[in-house]
């Protein structure tokens, strides 16, 4: 975990509001769009409101790095690469609180570790799971996986689309956003790195 996340989440336990506030600051922003907060079908906006944070910042109470802890050392003598492609991200950009969506590729080449696949799935869906910048998050993803298996080397691509540029601002509802980061052999080796980019484009 680096130091940057642990500092947030003691922030964020000497600062947090309360409910009631939380709700409150929704109501003040559906003031702010023009609306009026008190009609029928916005009465409960603020209590759904609050609700849906909690689902969509659940990352912050949780520890990606204790989630890759439990590994394994029999694979029987597989040493190639672990790839897993198409894993769906939904996360907010910390720019303008709006969905960033897309996938993930995660690679990497066990030394002599390896880890449920699922648990890779829940690491990213931890990090997705607060405000982020896409490239922070590749980042993290990253030094988690590297942090938590010691790997030969760990190759991580996300393709996602803002929705604060395809729905206001530039309104360019096309464009994707790409981010790569390698670690070890994948830095490396050009070679490894062009296999892993031929199976983020392979289908199956
Ligand atoms: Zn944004």
């Amino acid at each position: 975990m680096d130091m940057k996340v642990d500092k947030n989440q003691i922030d964020l336990d000497q600062e947090k509001p309360t409910r009631e506030e939380a709700m409150d600051a929704v109501k003040t922003l559906i003031s702010w769009a023009g609306d009026n907060p008190s009609r029928e079908g916005l009465i409960d906006t603020p209590k759904r409101v609050v609700k849906a944070y909690e689902e969509f910042f659940a990352g912050y109470n949780q520890d990606p790095l204790s989630t890759l802890s439990k590994t394994f050392e029999d694979v029987q003598g597989y040493d190639d690469i672990v790839f897993l492609r198409d894993i769906n991200i939904e996360t907010h950009c910390e720019h303008h609180m709006v969905p960033i969506l897309g996938v993930a590729h995660v690679a990497y080449l066990p030394r002599d570790k390896v880890v449920g696949i699922s648990k890779l799935a829940r690491v990213i869906d931890i990090f997705a799971k607060r405000l982020q910048t896409q490239e922070t998050m590749t980042m993290q993803i990253l030094e988690t996986i590297d942090q938590a298996l010691d790997p030969l080397g760990t190759a991580i691509m996300i393709d996602a689309k803002h929705q604060c540029m395809t729905t206001r601002g530039i309104s360019k509802p096309n464009v994707s956003t790409v981010t790569t980061k390698f670690s070890g052999l994948f830095a490396e080796d050009s070679e490894l790195r062009q296999r892993f980019m031929g199976l983020t484009q392979a289908k199956g």
